[in-house]
């Protein structure tokens, strides 16, 4: 049973420092560690439908459980700006997500508004979003025409009976694989597919989700199930590393590597040596890409967080509401990225790790995966 967890209003947050003569942003970022910032993900929503075993179990995400209030939440309009911002200090890659990103009403305004951005480089901004794709079949058509590049739709088994069981809201597969093929129709692709992989619950289902989309235009993935947030009591003997994965698809289905599509790819890729398509695997815990990250992420509220494994964000949000100029945010962010030298995963020991820490780490759902 998993401990009940403190409301996500009352996790440590940090003051974001405004520099005096702020930079002007310079289109290239480099942390601590000579990591550009390249990629933003916005959280839309603390909010789910789904009650996902792994990341809202149901006995913590409870009736009582105290999601933001809607005053909380960054507008549309302070999204864009700051993302704009972003964009001007090097962010090619913006994804949405949540919670449940399509749960935020009229969304594809937010993306016609981050659409229309201007990039330093004159290239067109990587424009994508993660769901679990309860909403897609609804949705897709209006966020391809809001200027939607494309979606990641998370799925962990076809067998109907054991998706249940991992979304624990008695949501069916086949209302998922409907989603996925609207977002194809409506060109929302390529689409991913994540499989987050619980060991002793949903690996039988590894070698029927390759066979299911081997071949089809959808590229599978499998995560690691990762420690992240306090509320899904992890636990290292339920990770299966995503080497076994590949050893159980390849026995059937002979897999060969492929180099990666850019440096700093999370997902190592395998193509099926008949030419049927390729899979991915995230191995975030076996195998850290801490080197390579180079993602940042803005909370529902407003929140910076420099690792998905963060105890504490540093409030954006407060700079935009007390009416701080754009030169003065470009420049709080510049300095919060400059002096960032995350890599959890690459320490994360058994000791670091899950509940054991003395400082709570934030939830997946309300910082974004
Ligand atoms: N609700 C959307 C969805 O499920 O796609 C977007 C938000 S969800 C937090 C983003 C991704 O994080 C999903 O692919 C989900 O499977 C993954 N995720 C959540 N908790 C996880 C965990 N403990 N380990 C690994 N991946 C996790
Ligand atoms: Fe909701 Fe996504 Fe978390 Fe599942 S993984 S509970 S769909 S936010
Ligand atoms: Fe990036 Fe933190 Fe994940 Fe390492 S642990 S890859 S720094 S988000």
């Amino acid at each position: 049973m998993a401990e009940k967890i403190v409301p996500i209003n009352d996790l440590r947050s940090q003051a974001l420092a405004v520099p005096g003569a702020p930079d002007a942003p310079s289109g290239l970022l480099l942390d601590a560690l000579g990591r550009p910032l390249h990629d933003l993900r916005i959280s839309v929503t603390d909010r789910c439908n789904f009650r996902c075993v792994y990341c809202m179990p149901k006995e913590v995400f409870d009736k009582d459980y105290a999601y933001l209030p809607h005053s909380a939440l960054l507008s549309f309009e302070e999204i864009a700006r700051v993302a704009r911002l972003f964009v001007a200090h090097g962010v090619e890659k913006l994804r949405l997500t949540g919670g449940e990103p399509l749960l935020r009403k009229d969304l594809e305004r937010l993306v016609a508004m981050l659409r229309a951005i201007p990039t330093p480089s004159g290239r067109p901004l990587d424009l994508t979003l993660t769901t679990n794709g309860s909403l897609l079949a609804r949705k897709a058509r209006a966020l391809k025409d809001a200027g939607l590049d494309r979606v990641t739709v998370s799925l962990d088994a076809l067998d109907d009976a054991m998706f249940r069981r991992m979304n624990d809201v008695d949501f069916s597969v086949a209302d998922v694989l409907h989603g996925i093929d609207a977002a194809h129709d409506a060109g929302l692709g390529p689409i991913k597919i994540n499989m987050v992989v619980k060991g002793g619950t949903n690996d039988g289902e590894i070698l029927p989700m390759a066979r299911h989309f081997k071949g089809s235009p959808y590229i599978l993935r499998f995560i690691e199930y990762m420690d992240v947030g306090a509320s899904n009591g992890w636990n290292m003997a339920e990770v299966i590393p995503s080497a076994e994965v590949v050893r159980r698809i390849a026995a059937e289905l002979p897999l060969v590597p492929v180099d990666p599509n850019y440096s700093g790819e999370t997902a190592a890729r395998w193509r099926y040596l008949d030419g049927g398509g390729e899979i991915g695997v995230i191995s975030s815990v076996t195998q850290a890409f801490c080197r390579d990250c180079t993602r940042l992420r803005l909370s529902t509220e407003g929140k910076l967080y420099t690792c998905l494994f963060a105890t504490r964000g540093h409030d954006l949000r407060a700079l935009l509401r007390e009416g701080r100029s754009d030169p003065e945010i470009a420049g709080a962010i510049a300095q919060l990225w400059k002096v960032r030298a995350d890599r959890y995963s690459e320490l994360r020991t058994v000791d670091t790790s899950g509940l054991a820490t003395g400082a709570r780490k934030v939830e997946m759902s309300y910082i974004g995966g």
